[in-house]
């Protein structure tokens, strides 16, 4: 196997660190209908979470994560409860604020299927540069991919890479897009071992130099290993928050 030549993230403060909580969540319930039936998937969940912290959410399937972070990000809407998100609330966001929110305070990175196949990964990155009102020059997205060892898949198609080069790109994206919160939904679900590794260090890595706050969602142990918090959902509820004291190794 080669070994991925990873060049240092820029140190770029993104934001700058303040008290107040960049996501703050109250008496948050979800409740899906379809016809006559209803799953609660979340049951008053409240979370608070500074700026600059690393938090990992843990739960089996079916506890309500997902659900979680689709709120987070802005994508779909509480039964009832509050999210507030950089001081926006949600609720109350118009659909300007709501772009703004998602174009340049959070960036998501999914499973899989981050990145658009019909463009390049050098016009993935620069498309979501762009679309955050951030720098997509040739030199700026070039830098991002060097950030994330891709450089030389610079013009390759998503298909064409790996699982672990795809989640590399995606977080190369949201690099580009320099949010103040990174939302990951299972971003190592479909990584073997040591590229899951590779990915989390890069992440961390990125979360050390910069301002960014980054909360991952995940039933992935390894995450939670390297997070400074932990979240354990259950039935929608939260059952436990611990404080964790990782250190790289
Ligand atoms: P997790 O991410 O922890 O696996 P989810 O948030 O996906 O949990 O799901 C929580 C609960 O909500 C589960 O019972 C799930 O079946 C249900 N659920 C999730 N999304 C939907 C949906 N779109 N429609 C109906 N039920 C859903």
């Amino acid at each position: 196997m080669t070994a991925v030549q990873v060049r240092p993230v820029q140190a770029v403060q993104s934001a700058p660190v303040t008290d107040r909580p960049i996501v703050e969540v109250s008496d948050l319930i979800k409740v899906y209908r379809h016809g006559r039936t209803e799953t609660i998937a979340l049951r008053g969940v409240d979370l608070s979470i500074a700026p600059g912290e690393f938090v990992a959410i843990q739960g089996r399937s079916g506890s309500g994560k997902s659900t979680l972070l689709n709120l987070l990000s802005g994508s779909d809407r509480p039964t009832a409860g509050r999210v507030t998100i950089d001081g926006i609330a949600l609720e109350q966001a118009d659909e300007t604020q709501r772009a703004q929110l998602r174009g340049r305070v959070v960036g998501i990175v999914f499973q899989s299927q981050n990145l658009a196949d019909l463009l390049s990964l050098e016009e993935n990155v620069a498309l979501s540069a762009r679309l955050a009102g951030r720098d997509s020059g040739h030199a700026a997205v070039r830098a991002r991919l060097a950030e994330v060892g891709l450089e030389e898949r610079a013009t390759h198609h998503p298909s064409h890479l790996s699982g672990g080069e795809q989640q590399r790109g995606g977080v190369a994206c949201v690099l580009a897009a320099l949010p103040k919160l990174l939302l990951g939904d299972e971003i190592t679900g479909e990584l073997d071992t040591a590229t899951a590794v590779r990915l989390l260090d890069l992440v961390r890595e990125v979360h050390a130099k910069t301002a960014l706050t980054v909360v991952l969602v995940t039933h992935d142990p390894l995450v939670a290993e390297r997070a400074d918090r932990v979240i354990e959902l259950r039935d929608g509820r939260v059952v436990s928050d611990r404080r964790t004291s990782w250190t790289p190794s």
